[in-house]
């Protein structure tokens, strides 16, 4: 339950629907990121607020791009003077699905220097002290979740719109692994009943989400797996890495290497699972775990990010031969694992 305090204050700011509104997502959004922004952006549009806009750090995966109103969204790396004006001259930020400004990074500034109210809707650990408003839930599912309760503690349930519900459905199925994991939760089954009775169909949105590979993301997959990965079964440790080379080879498009990670993760034995990227001149780093290995510490201490216990992410900027050896070196020395 959201605190009734914190409700009435958010509706106290929004008050007037002539005032401008912006919902910023992380940097590499995922559908958990997306889902929130145009699940919340159709319900204030359909509220009668005027002046609503998305914004995005950057691109994010084809297979999210029929989320309705995604033709809405502000990519800042395509209008980023756009970006820049709508935050400098916002009353309203909602920063979603993430935990700290540096998250949504070319935006992180002018959120900082804008007069806008900042309002946090978020389930990621140790969220910064940068927000007027916080609602910060480390125990839901997603932050899709937390925002249908933000949604229905704010206007009643009834007002939720099947676009809404569609875009909060993906965030719940995305952020979950279709429910796999973060998932034992009785509430997530709760409102995920909702959001069908409201008519979401979750037999096309799966479809949409997960088995819409291009043939080139498909063959991208088996060769990380057959030719790319790295046990350490002493260590329970898997990773596979990929140089640009190899993106180019598969000619990689954004979203490409979504999940998977999360094969890595699915030996038997394999306890903490990696994939590094070599991305726009660093190696991006994924990390995902199960149990008590925790990944947002190992992230934060070593690789320069950040995350959830059992799912995180950072960056390295030295090369990928030195980023292996040192991830090499923390999981046999530094006893995360
Ligand atoms: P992914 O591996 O899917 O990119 O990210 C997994 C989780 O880690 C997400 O919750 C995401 O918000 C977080 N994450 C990914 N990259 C970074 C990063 O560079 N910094 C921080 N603080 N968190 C990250
Ligand atoms: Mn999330």
């Amino acid at each position: 339950m959201l605190g009734k305090k914190q409700i009435n204050e958010a509706a106290m700011r929004l008050k007037d629907k002539s005032c401008s509104v912006c919902l910023v997502v992380h940097t590499n959004p995922d559908g958990d990121a997306i889902g929130s922004a145009l699940g919340l952006y159709h319900h204030l549009t359909e509220q009668g607020y005027e002046n609503v806009s998305v914004l995005a750090p950057n691109e994010y995966a084809s297979f999210l791009h029929w989320l309705p109103g995604n033709d809405k969204v502000i990519i800042a790396t395509v209008q980023k003077k756009l970006a820049l004006k709508l935050i400098a001259d916002a009353h309203i930020l909602f920063c979603l699905d993430f935990n700290g400004l540096n998250r949504a990074e070319g935006l992180d500034e002018a959120m900082r220097k804008s007069p806008a109210y900042k309002i946090l809707i978020d389930h990621h650990p140790q969220p910064a002290n940068e927000f007027d408003l916080m609602f910060s839930d480390t125990s839901v599912s997603s932050t899709a979740e937390l925002l249908y309760e933000f949604i229905a503690a704010l206007n009643g349930d009834s007002t939720l719109s099947l676009e809404s519900s569609q875009c909060l459905y993906a965030g719940i199925v995305t952020d979950t692994g279709s429910f796999s994991y973060g998932s034992n939760n009785p509430r997530t089954y709760e409102i995920t009943a909702r959001l069908i009775e409201k008519g979401v169909d979750g037999n096309k949105i799966h479809q949409l989400i997960y088995n819409t590979y291009s043939e080139k993301r498909m063959r991208l997959l088996g060769y990380c797996l057959s030719e790319k990965l790295e046990v350490m079964h002493d260590q329970g440790v898997a990773f596979i890495s990929l140089t640009e080379k190899d993106l180019q080879r598969f000619d990689h498009q954004e979203g490409d290497t979504e999940g998977v990670v999360n094969y890595a993760l699915s030996i038997e034995g394999i306890s903490l699972a990696a994939l590094f990227m070599e991305k726009n001149g660093h190696v991006k780093i994924s990390l995902r775990s199960t149990g008590e290995v925790n990944v947002n510490e190992l992230a934060r201490k070593y690789f320069n990010g950040g995350g959830h216990k059992n799912a995180a992410g950072g960056k390295s900027f030295n090369s990928m031969e030195s980023t292996l050896n040192s991830f090499r070196n923390v999981v046999t020395n530094k006893g995360v694992v």
